[in-house]
């Protein structure tokens, strides 16, 4: 909360300054002068405390308890009418979009898996309606470690992915290039809208960040969420927004990615075949593909991951937000 404009010193001066000598005459006038001037000053503190809880930038994230590897929403109320509201959160940029209706800021965020636990600052930078003079307010929010599961999965793939062949290794280069340029990209306009819902109408198989061994080898944490769907069930956008890939890539195999706004991305793997190409813009639940095993996968399942300006996050957790 903001302190008042009214200053403690000035403050303590109107109340404790003391009221003149009293001489014999006017004694009276001067005990009712001295009483108005307190009056007055009390009148005015309660109206700069009000003016000051009226200023008040109301900042909250959801879920209320900040954890690494989940994404998050700010959802900020400000003192005035803005024309824009911009931030900085853990080295991001964020846009934020507004809901007429609640009058409220609100943006999709993420705290990457990395991330240690501790207090981080969420810089935000508006412009006023009415005057356009930029202003500027900081809340600062604890990030908690989460416990993702320990679990080793052993899998056994074929040989061309853990010990891939020069020509191999150059289709593999081939596909880093293209992540690179593609998962990387920001585009600050929300797409999205409203919740984010399942790909698949099945139970899931593995979860985000655990640790996983292939052909004997540890591999990085799992960065997504996997179903057990065989090959040919219909994969569904989790939300509304544009195809920015749907290519064949050596690991993913036949993969969409959907471009979500705000930084936020969604990726689909080891389909079997597309429904969407390039380009295209699709509404929650619209069938993008069919499941299916290419790239390197032990057997027909649905991978999906969740992808914020360079960071994975919990698919499950963004699943588990409610959103405006
Ligand atoms: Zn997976």
């Amino acid at each position: 909360m903001r302190s008042p404009s009214f200053s403690n010193r000035s403050w303590a001066q109107l109340m404790w300054r003391r009221p003149p000598r009293p001489s014999r005459q006017g004694k009276a006038r001067r005990l009712r002068e001295w009483s108005l001037q307190v009056i007055a000053a009390c009148a005015l503190f309660s109206c700069t405390t009000l003016s000051a809880s009226a200023a008040t930038w109301t900042i909250s994230a959801q879920p209320a308890l900040l954890v690494n590897g989940a994404p998050v929403l700010f959802q900020v109320k400000p003192p005035t009418k803005l024309a824009s509201l911009t931030g900085t959160w853990l080295g991001h940029q964020l846009t934020f979009s507004y809901d007429a209706s609640t009058k409220t800021w609100f943006t999709l965020a993420g705290v990457s898996f990395d991330t240690t636990a501790g207090k981080y600052p969420l810089e935000l930078k508006a412009e006023r309606a009415a005057s356009k003079t930029p202003s500027t307010f900081t809340q600062t929010f604890p990030v908690f470690r989460a416990q993702y599961p320990q679990i080793k999965v052993e899998l056994t793939v074929e040989k061309k992915f853990t010990e891939p062949d020069p020509k191999q290794q150059q289709q593999i280069a081939e596909g880093v290039k293209i992540k690179d340029d593609y998962l990387n990209r920001v585009t600050p306009a929300r797409e999205w809208d409203g919740k984010f819902t399942a790909p698949a109408d099945a139970a899931t198989s593995d979860v985000f960040g655990s640790q996983r061994i292939f052909n004997g080898k540890a591999q990085r944490p799992h960065w997504g969420l996997d179903y057990r769907v065989p090959t040919g069930a219909p994969v569904a956008a989790m939300n509304q927004g544009t195809v920015l890939l749907a290519r064949f890539l050596y690991f993913e195999g036949n993969c969409v990615v959907i471009d979500h706004g705000q930084g936020l991305l969604t990726l689909y793997f080891h389909l079997s075949e597309f429904k969407v190409k390039e380009g295209d813009s699709v509404k929650r639940g619209q069938e993008i593909g069919l499941s299916g095993s290419t790239g390197r996968a032990t057997g027909p399942h649905l991978h999906v991951s969740v992808r914020w300006q360079g960071t994975y996050l919990d698919p499950a957790r963004l699943m588990q937000l409610p959103l405006p």
